[in-house]
C-alpha cells in the first residue's frame, strides 16, 4: 500500500492542542505536512503582530519537532506556494482553518480553485471560534444582527468535542523544511510575546482570579482581565478550550468569548464590516480634522483617560477595553471623526487586532455597527471616574500627571491656575464650535 500524504496550511491557529484541521489530518494520513506561508501581502500592516506571529511560527515548530514533525516554511503567495507543496509531496488532501475576512475568504476560493486543477482534496475545519460561523441563524435571517438572542442560543448549542494534540506528525523524507526568519523589532516596547506554551502558562496563572472577573473587569487600574486576547487572535488557544477551561457558560467571563464569536458571524455574514456602515440607515456625517486625528493617535488630546488609553496601546499593543470603548467613544462621539480612521490606528498596534472584532467593536461605538440604543450618549470624564475612580491608571500612563491626585486627575482644565500652569499637558481638545457637558 502506498503511503498517503496531507498538507496542514496553517494560517491564525498557531497551535497543537485542540487543533481540527491538523488533529483530522494526522489521524487520517500516513504522512502530515504543517505548513505556514509567509505572504507578503500581510507582512506590512503591523510589526507588532509580526513579532507575535514570528515568535508564535517558532513556538509552533517546537511543538512540532517534539512530536517527530516539524514547521515547513515558504515564502510567497500562500495559494502557489501550497499548491507547489503539494505537488513536490504528492499530498492527496490540504486541510485548513475556515475564516472570516475578505482576504482569508479570497484565499480559501483561489485555493479551492487550484486543488481542482491539480486533483487535490481541500477541506477546511472549524477551530478559530467556539461555535462556526453560519452555525446558528435566527428564524428568517442568515446570521445574528443582535447579540443577546445570539447569545441564548450560543450558549444553548451542542459544542463539538475538544481535541488532544496529535502524538506523532510524521513528515514524508527529502521535504525541505525552510527557515524561519528571526522575529522583527516591533514596535511596542512592552508588547507579550508569542507562542502556544506561552499562551498555555498564561491561562493557568489566569484562571484562579476568574471568579472575580466580573467585579475587576471594568477596573482599568486594576488590570483583571485576562489579556489573552493575541493568543486568541493567532490561535495559540482554541477559543472552545478556553471557554471551556472557565466552565460556566453563562458566566461573565464565557460571555466575552461569545461576543468573539458574534463578530465573527456578523463578519462572515458582512465581509463588509472594516468599510461600510453595518446598520442600515446609520448616519455617516463624520468630520475629518488630521491634527484632532494625529493628537488622539498620539496620546496627547488633553483628556487624560483617553490620552492614558492611546498610550497603553503604542506601549504594549494592548489596551483595556473599557479604555477602548473611551477611546473610541471620544473619537467618533466627542470629536465627531469617522471610525475608519481609528479601527486602521488600532489595527496597526494591536497583538490583538483583527478585522472582525476591531470593526465589530468600533461600529459598536461609533452607532453604525449592532449596538440596540446607537445613539447613546457620551461622557469621557464619567467613564473615568466611574472605572478609574481614583484616577491610578491615568497616572500610571500620564506621566505629566503623576503630580495629580486622587479623581481630579481627570478634568485637569478644573484645577487651579497657578498648578495648571505647571503641567506639561495639552488644553483639552472638543469638536469646534462644540461645549461638551464634560468639559465644563
Ligand atoms: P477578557 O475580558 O479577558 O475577555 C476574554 C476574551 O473574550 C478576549 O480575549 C477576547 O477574545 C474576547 N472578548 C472580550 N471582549 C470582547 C469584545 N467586546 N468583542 C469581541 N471579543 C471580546 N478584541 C480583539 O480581540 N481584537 C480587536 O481587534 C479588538 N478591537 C476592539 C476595538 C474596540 C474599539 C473595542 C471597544 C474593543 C475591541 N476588542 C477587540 C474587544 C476587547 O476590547 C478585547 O477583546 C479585550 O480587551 C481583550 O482583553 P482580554 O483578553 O483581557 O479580554
Amino acid at each position: 500500500m502506498t503511503s498517503r500524504t496531507a498538507i496542514v496550511l496553517f494560517t491564525r491557529d498557531l497551535r497543537v492542542h485542540d487543533h481540527p484541521a491538523l488533529a483530522t489530518t494526522c489521524a487520517a494520513f500516513d504522512r502530515v505536512v504543517p505548513l505556514y506561508v509567509l505572504d507578503p501581502a500581510l507582512a506590512g500592516r503591523s510589526p507588532n503582530r509580526t513579532r507575535f506571529l514570528h515568535q508564535s511560527l517558532a513556538a509552533l515548530r517546537e511543538a512540532l519537532r517534539k512530536r517527530g514533525g516539524d514547521l515547513v516554511v515558504r515564502h510567497g503567495d500562500p495559494v502557489v506556494e501550497t499548491v507547489k507543496l503539494a505537488e513536490e509531496v504528492g499530498a492527496a488532501g490540504i486541510a485548513l482553518s475556515a475564516d472570516v475576512s475578505r482576504y482569508a475568504r479570497r484565499r480559501e476560493r483561489r485555493l479551492r480553485d487550484d486543488c481542482r486543477r491539480h486533483r487535490v482534496a481541500l477541506r477546511t475545519f472549524p477551530g478559530l471560534t467556539v461555535v462556526e460561523p453560519g452555525a446558528l441563524t435566527p428564524g428568517g435571517g442568515d446570521h445574528y444582527r443582535v447579540f443577546s438572542p445570539y447569545h441564548r442560543a450560543w450558549s444553548g448549542h451542542r459544542w463539538r468535542a475538544e481535541l488532544a494534540a496529535p502524538r506523532r506528525v510524521s513528515l514524508p523524507a527529502g521535504v525541505r523544511v525552510g527557515r524561519l526568519p528571526a522575529p522583527p523589532a516591533g514596535e511596542s516596547p512592552d508588547a507579550v510575546p508569542g507562542g502556544e506554551d506561552e499562551a498555555r502558562r498564561r491561562l493557568s496563572r489566569w484562571l484562579p482570579t476568574l471568579p472575580r472577573y466580573d467585579d475587576l473587569h471594568d477596573d482599568l487600574a486594576g488590570d483583571g482581565t485576562s489579556r489573552l486576547s493575541p493568543y486568541l487572535r493567532w490561535g495559540c488557544l482554541s477559543p472552545l478550550a478556553v471557554a471551556n477551561a472557565a466552565g460556566d457558560r453563562g458566566s461573565p467571563f464565557v460571555r466575552q468569548i461569545c461576543w468573539r464569536d458574534f463578530y465573527y458571524q456578523v463578519t462572515d455574514a458582512f465581509p463588509d464590516i472594516g468599510a461600510r456602515a453595518y446598520r442600515r440607515g446609520a448616519a455617516e456625517d463624520w468630520r475629518y480634522d488630521d491634527d484632532a486625528l494625529a493628537a488622539w493617535t498620539e496620546g496627547r488630546t488633553g483628556v487624560p483617560v483617553v490620552d492614558a488609553g492611546m498610550r497603553q496601546l503604542r506601549a504594549q499593543g494592548w489596551m483595556h477595553n473599557r479604555a477602548r470603548l473611551i477611546t473610541a467613544g471620544y473619537l467618533t462621539r466627542s470629536l465627531g471623526l469617522d471610525w475608519r480612521p481609528g479601527v486602521a490606528v488600532f489595527f496597526r498596534w494591536l497583538l490583538d487586532g483583527d478585522v472582525a472584532n476591531n470593526s465589530g467593536n468600533w461600529q459598536w461605538v461609533a452607532g453604525t455597527g449592532n449596538d440596540t440604543r446607537p445613539y447613546r450618549s457620551f461622557n469621557p470624564v464619567r467613564q473615568a471616574q466611574r472605572y478609574d475612580p481614583d484616577g491610578a491608571y491615568v497616572r500610571r500612563w500620564v506621566p505629566e500627571l503623576a503630580a495629580v491626585d486622587g479623581r481630579a486627575v481627570h478634568q485637569p482644565w478644573r484645577l487651579p491656575d497657578e498648578v495648571r500652569r505647571t503641567l506639561d499637558y495639552p488644553p483639552a481638545l472638543s469638536a469646534p464650535g462644540s461645549d461638551p457637558v464634560w468639559l465644563r
